[in-house]
């Protein structure tokens, strides 16, 4: 992106940030027990441009979990490794109906899950990625991914994977049901083994620290065509991240994602503890906002507001003519 065009981008945010300071409708996610001591106050946006820059205003170097932001990359490693006609096998690619954890509407009549944006879809997803190997070998594939995009190996943040795990009921449940309904890749109805470690890497990957600045660069990754743009190195093939981000358009914001789509146009993913990643594809930058109060969708609520007026502002609707 040429400087000037960049530079004007960055007024915006900053701008757009300082507008939204008094923001404070919503409410931070409070059915995991880390998230509900997050600071509320939180407010801090990065862009990472598919060339490398970054620019950062506020609290983009503190560390939140990246919860169902992790979603897409795991979609990501896994179509990488078993392509998208084995992968859609296990997990569908329709918007669910449902929201994100939906006991009844996470799964299609024929077992599947509905799309991997969503926690049953997710679990499914990551049966994928290595299977049959070691589960710590696992995550270190996952670990290594982010690494490769954003350039460090994000920790897991413990609390949140205990006070997770302590919860999980309901991912536990959509495991269980996916091996014994023998949709969940590598699991017989006799080992226990598969849906219980595909529930674990799913949440350690939830559990994943990112600041907003990390994140952007992951983002900025599925811009370029899956290329890291600080490193150049090649994470994804360009069908991958053009896959993720067309999941992402459809499903990525729970159950708003229509009306995000048609308010916004662009691909994005949210997570409760308050992120979403907002990408603006054909070489040009991702967006993360990090900011903990959310809407009843689950979105945050800042978040989708800085979506929206970046969108508004430079005109980058792809469905409307200005
Ligand atoms: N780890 C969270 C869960 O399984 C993900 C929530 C989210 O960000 O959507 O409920």
């Amino acid at each position: 992106m040429p400087a000037d065009e960049f530079a004007e981008f960055a007024d915006a945010v900053r701008r757009i940030h300082t507008d939204l300071l008094d923001e404070r409708s919503g409410a931070v996610a409070d059915y995991i027990k880390t998230l509900q001591y997050a600071d509320p106050e939180k407010f801090g946006i990065a862009i990472c441009t598919a060339d490398g820059q970054v620019f950062s205003i506020g609290d983009t170097a503190d560390e939140f979990s990246v919860q169902s932001t992790s979603k897409p990359f795991n979609y990501a490693i896994a179509l990488e490794q078993l392509g998208p006609e084995e992968v859609h096998r296990w997990v569908g690619q329709e918007q669910s109906g449902g929201p994100f954890n939906d006991p009844l509407l996470s799964l299609g009549k024929d077992g599947r899950p509905h799309n991997p944006m969503i926690n049953a879809g997710a679990i499914g997803t990551l049966a994928l990625v290595d299977a049959g190997k070691d589960l710590s070998d696992r995550f270190t594939t996952v670990r290594d991914t982010w690494a490769a995009m954003t350039g460090e190996r994000p920790q897991l943040h413990g609390a949140t994977f205990l006070a997770e795990r302590e919860t999980g009921f309901g991912n536990v449940m959509f495991a269980n049901a996916l091996a014994r309904n023998g949709k969940l890749y590598g699991a017989s109805p006799t080992d226990r083994r598969a849906p219980e470690d595909a529930t674990e890497l799913y949440t350690m990957g939830c559990s994943l620290t990112m600041t907003a600045e990390r994140l952007a660069k992951a983002g900025a990754t599925l811009a370029n065509g899956g290329v890291a743009p600080l490193s150049g190195q090649q994470v994804f093939s360009p069908e991958t991240a053009g896959q993720v981000l067309s999941m992402m358009g459809h499903s990525g914001m729970y159950n708003d994602s229509g009306q995000f789509s048609n308010q916004v146009g662009l691909p994005a993913k949210s997570g409760v503890s308050g992120n979403v990643m907002m990408v603006v594809p054909s070489k040009q930058l991702a967006v993360v906002v990090f900011s903990p109060r959310l809407d009843p969708a689950g979105n945050s609520v800042r978040g989708v507001e800085v979506c929206k007026r970046l969108v508004n502002e430079f005109g980058l609707h792809p469905y409307r003519s200005t």
